[in-house]
């Protein structure tokens, strides 16, 4: 069936919802969409963007910004900059060391676009304290390994320091760590405020009339076809000439509407903020990399002090899930009391300067590829790029899916854009592509 003739019987079935709270955003940069209404001639676009978190607003930010002629709709289930995906929360680590030289690069290519970025605002994208890392060096944690990311690095010679375990105690002001202990300092290293970044790119790319941003609005179906993409909603049905799937922890639920999957565990996960018992203490960014300590996980990473995530209490975090599942139902959102007890054990017993009982505690969800179960994506944290050749159509549809990437959000977000609209990036994704 053509798009127009899709679309024209599905009006006859489907009632249009144009209440303004269908369009409305959280924040205080009202969008152009959230002024108005979607009539019959809003149902038609070039690209429609299927979720509202980090990639997708990066997505939208790059369409604006170097596509500008080309009609874009982004459409969020939630409202967008809700809590309740893998964008939620205060910050995120940036880092350069990957095990990997191709995502090495991918960061360092990243590094000038949140430069621009930061341009549009006031507020602080980045407070650049640093990166600790530190542990076992042969083990491989959730994020890397110790001894392959200083490979990397020596190779793509990006600057780093050393280190033992008695100049991690003295320098750094941890204690109690094995006399083996490894580690290194990356001065590069950053902590991300989440929020300004999302906000930034929304209110950028709302200043474009070609981006429309609609909230409330869940995908339900997709029809790929010759002519491009049918997106069903629970309130309209919209068409493309190309669909980017970012949609974060319900990446499957979106493929598999187009005949695809991905073997994805969903990690739940638990922070806990820790009160500054003296003013003047602080840690850079940091992750440890040992198996076991104590008889509990040994993995655990830490935040800097920054103004924009509860001043005066500093992040430390599980990284490893307290919860693995399969698909998003299975959510608690509430944090597991046996992990906040192992980060809490292992702050009185490896950090000064903080009261180890936690004040604040939170979760997140995060979608990541199970090495064990996809011989294809074997090794791949990642994936970005076309649906693969077997489906049918498959150049209509980008995918952005699981990892630690909100340190890539507007790399992925350009290279999203670029793809739909050229069908090329000018960025080296063959690590990373699902093809
Ligand atoms: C605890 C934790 C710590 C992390 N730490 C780091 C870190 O230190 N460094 C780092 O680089 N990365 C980190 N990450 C990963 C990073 O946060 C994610 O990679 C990034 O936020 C993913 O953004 P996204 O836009 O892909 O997904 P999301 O933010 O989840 O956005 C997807 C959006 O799609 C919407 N959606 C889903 N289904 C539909 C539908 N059917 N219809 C319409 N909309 C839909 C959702 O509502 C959601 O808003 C961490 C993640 C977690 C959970």
């Amino acid at each position: 069936m053509s798009r127009r003739k899709f679309l024209k019987n599905a009006a006859s079935t489907f009632i249009l919802l144009n209440t303004p709270s269908l369009l409305t955003a959280r924040t205080s940069d009202k969008s152009k969409s959230e002024r108005g209404e979607l009539t019959n001639t809003q149902l038609e676009y070039d690209v429609i963007i299927i979720g509202g978190g980090a990639i997708g607003l990066a997505s939208a930010y790059y369409l604006a910004k170097e596509h500008k002629n080309k009609k874009v709709l982004v459409l969020e289930q939630d409202h967008f900059f809700n809590d309740k995906t893998s964008s939620s929360g205060n910050s995120r680590q940036f880092r350069i060391q990957y095990n990997e030289k191709e995502i090495s690069e991918m960061v360092l290519s990243s590094i000038p676009l949140w430069d621009e970025l930061q341009t549009h605002t006031n507020d602080e994208i980045f407070k650049k304290a640093g990166c600790l890392w530190f542990g076992d060096e042969e083990v491989q944690g959730p994020e890397a390994q110790l001894a392959m990311v200083m490979k990397v690095m020596d190779e793509l010679k990006i600057s780093y320091t050393p280190l033992n375990a008695t100049q991690l105690e003295k320098d750094y002001g941890f204690s109690n760590f094995p006399a083996d202990f490894k580690g290194f300092f990356q001065k590069d290293g950053a902590s991300i405020n989440v929020k300004t970044t999302l906000k930034t790119l929304y209110k950028m790319a709302s200043q474009s009339s070609k981006i429309t941003f609609a909230s409330q609005q869940k995908v339900i179906d997709i029809e790929n076809n010759a002519n491009g993409v049918v997106v069903k909603t629970e309130k309209n049905i919209f068409s493309a000439n190309k669909l980017i799937i970012t949609a974060g922890p319900h990446t499957n639920d979106m493929l598999q509407l187009v005949g695809f999957n991905l073997d994805i565990d969903l990690w739940e996960m638990v922070s806990c903020y820790f009160a500054k018992k003296d003013a003047h203490i602080d840690y850079p960014t940091w992750i440890t990399y040992q198996e076991i300590d104590q008889g509990s996980p040994g993995f655990y990473y830490g935040f800097p002090d920054t103004q924009w995530d509860k001043p005066g209490y500093l992040r430390v975090a599980a990284n490893y899930p307290s919860r693995l599942l399969n698909d998003m139902r299975g959510y608690s959102q509430v944090p597991d009391p046996l992990v906040i007890k192992q980060t809490s054990d292992w702050v009185k017993r490896h950090m000064h300067g903080l009261d180890p009982t936690p004040l604040f505690t939170s979760t997140c969800i995060n979608a990541m590829l199970s090495s064990k179960k996809n011989a294809q994506l074997n090794g791949k944290e990642f994936v970005v790029g076309f649906l693969p050749p077997s489906i049918p159509h498959h150049k209509n549809i980008v995918i952005q899916g699981t990892g630690w990437v909100f340190k890539l959000v507007p790399l992925l977000g350009k290279i999203c854009a670029d793809l739909a609209i050229t069908g090329q990036t000018n960025y080296d994704i063959s690590r990373v592509s699902v093809s």
